[in-house]
């Protein structure tokens, strides 16, 4: 009998052969990790997510995903199934199983199971969330080849719904423009609105250095209030550098002395080109540079 094209013949050999997952307040092998064909993140996206760092055995930022968890969780309505103390210990408990030096956790808490599909929300009070978090293992994850060679960016119209504020899995759209990147050439797509007006990356807010100042888009629904971005706003002001929050234009980047992106995974990345077109001289800035190291020397001296 032929096996179903859905399943993974053979596992990736990044994978680790045993991971533990966590699934509603359990530690499970990932193979035996289950959740609902009703679950409201399955079938609606109804779910929210945090993603953070973890570099030398330890959590990058984890007040700041905490709080940004509980404000989508907020906006949404969704009551949460675990407190803050209760996640913190869960993220260390499976950065231990899975002894993670470099990595990630993934968090994703959904509406939970309803027991069938319904557009209308379930009452709260008889129906919990779902909870659930895995590692992924990344050696080398703070010494990437790509902060050294810079990325290449393209611009896509940004198509997404209004509340980008909000961390919630439909990341469809930005899957998307993932692609249309990949098929391009390029590492990564920015997104832009009418004028060309850069909103930010797919995954990871945009940045540029213009007239000796540091450029980024202010906070509003239209972006997601980065973690990341959080951070090196205040580093670069407690540096005594000139910052700015405000819109810019595709143009505007390219015509910049530098680029940057900036996200929990990637911390700050140079971006050296885009649309095709050279940023500044082409290669990583003294500024991206300089912030990547501030950020990675600091956030490594707070992780818990
Ligand atoms: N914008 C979007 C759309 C993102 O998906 C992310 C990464 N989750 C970011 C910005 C960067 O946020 P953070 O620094 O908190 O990872």
């Amino acid at each position: 009998m032929s096996r179903p094209a859905s399943r993974p013949v053979s596992r990736p050999a990044s994978r680790p052969a045993s991971r533990i997952v966590h699934v509603n307040g359990e530690y499970v092998p990932e193979d035996e990790a289950k959740v609902s064909v009703f679950d409201r993140g399955f079938l609606m996206a109804d779910a929210v997510y945090e993603v953070t760092s973890v570099l030398g055995g330890r959590l990058i930022d984890f007040p700041g995903h905490a709080a940004r968890l509980a404000r989508s969780l907020a906006e949404l309505d969704m009551e949460s199934p675990v407190t803050e103390a209760e996640l913190l210990a869960i993220h260390r408990e499976l950065v231990r199983l899975n002894g993670i030096d470099e990595g990630l956790v993934y968090l994703q808490i959904s509406r939970g199971n309803p027991g069938d599909r319904d557009f209308a929300f379930p009452d709260p009070a008889a129906v919990r969330g779902t909870v659930v978090l895995f590692t992924q293992s990344k050696p080398g994850l703070a010494d990437n080849p790509a902060a050294k060679a810079g990325i290449r960016v393209i611009s896509i119209p940004d198509i997404r719904w209004g509340r980008r504020d909000i961390k919630t899995v439909q990341l469809l759209y930005p899957s998307m423009g993932k692609m249309m990147a990949k098929r391009a050439g390029a590492d990564d797509a920015w997104f832009t609105e009418k004028g060309g007006v850069v909103t930010e990356g797919t995954s990871n807010n945009a940045w540029i250095v213009t007239g000796g100042r540091i450029v980024t888009r202010q906070l509003s629904d239209d972006i997601l209030h980065g973690i990341t971005r959080a951070a090196v706003l205040r580093l670069a002001r407690e540096a005594q550098m000139a910052v700015e929050e405000r819109p810019f234009t595709v143009a505007e980047a390219k015509a910049a002395d530098e680029a940057f992106i900036t996200s929990a995974s990637a911390f700050v990345l140079p971006v050296v080109e885009i649309d095709g077109a050279p940023v500044g001289a082409g290669r990583p800035g003294p500024v991206a540079t300089r912030l990547r190291e501030i950020y990675l020397e600091e956030s490594r001296r707070a992780a818990i």
